[in-house]
């Protein structure tokens, strides 16, 4: 992100940003409610749309001042996959039927190889035997890992996840969180926004503490909760204890 402005209304809540996520690394996004963490991972993703600023993709530049164009959009969209804090499963649909829908809709793969390959997405997480269920028979830590599958499913190069387990109770977040370490052990480009800091110091490459719209941190875990002598940061850190 290249000099990003974002407003809704007259309120400018990203305020000309400037940020990498790192490939096959976890940035995590931190900061307190309202900073506009949610929109900077929402902009990543094109569900907003920034006033001003470039996006840089690959050889993809877009330009924010001329609109996207579906063409960018669809690339952004197929590169990049978002995870929510209610999961969205469609409840209709079983476990399997929510993590095929996408490869064999929107990417046209072979049923069949969609189902092989849900089934590797499924053992990886250890959610195999929930394969015929519906999302109301599972937990809250269940159909979030089954978000995560679906998220998988369409082989991203980005997963987003927007305070993954803020819904669940602190047993049912641990499974979620072990997920997520696995997947950022195995190279998993992500970038996270967590309330977490135990688990953002665990799993995160590189720390960005947004404040009002502003990049306040941008760099190593360590420096930012062992070694930090910003004044605001410490306040935040020891508030969230
Ligand atoms: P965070 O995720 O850090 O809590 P957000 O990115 O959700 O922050 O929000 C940043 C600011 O933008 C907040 O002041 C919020 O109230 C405002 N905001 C977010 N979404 C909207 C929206 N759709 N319409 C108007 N204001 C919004
Ligand atoms: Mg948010």
């Amino acid at each position: 992100m290249r000099k990003i402005n974002k407003s809704y209304g007259n309120h400018l809540v990203l305020k000309n940003i400037n940020l990498d996520f790192p490939e096959k690394k976890v940035t995590v996004l931190v900061g307190p409610s309202g900073s506009g963490k949610s929109t900077i991972l929402r902009s990543l993703n094109l569900l907003e749309t920034p006033e001003s600023g470039e996006y840089l993709f690959d050889d993809l530049i877009i330009d924010f001042t001329k609109g996207v164009d579906k063409k960018e959009l669809s690339y952004v969209r197929q590169k990049t996959g978002m995870v929510f804090q209610n999961y969205n499963l469609f409840p209709h649909f079983s476990v399997l039927g929510n993590i095929i829908e996408g490869p064999t809709q929107v990417l046209k793969i072979d049923k069949k190889a969609a189902i092989e390959n849900a089934k590797k997405i499924l053992k990886k997480i250890g959610l195999e035997a929930k394969i015929d269920n519906y999302p109301e028979e599972l937990s809250g830590g269940q159909a979030q890992r089954v978000a995560i599958a679906r998220s998988l499913a369409m082989n991203p190069e980005y997963i987003l996840l927007d305070e993954p387990t803020s819904a669940l109770d602190p047993e049912l977040e641990l499974e979620v969180l072990q997920v997520l370490l696995q997947l950022a052990k195995d190279g998993q480009s992500m970038v996270i926004v967590t309330h977490n800091m135990s688990f953002a110091q665990q799993v995160a490459d590189k720390i960005v503490f947004v404040e009002d719209g502003n990049i306040v941190y941008d760099g190593a875990p360590d420096l930012f909760f062992k070694d930090n002598k910003n004044l605001r940061i410490t306040k935040f850190l020891s508030s969230m204890v």
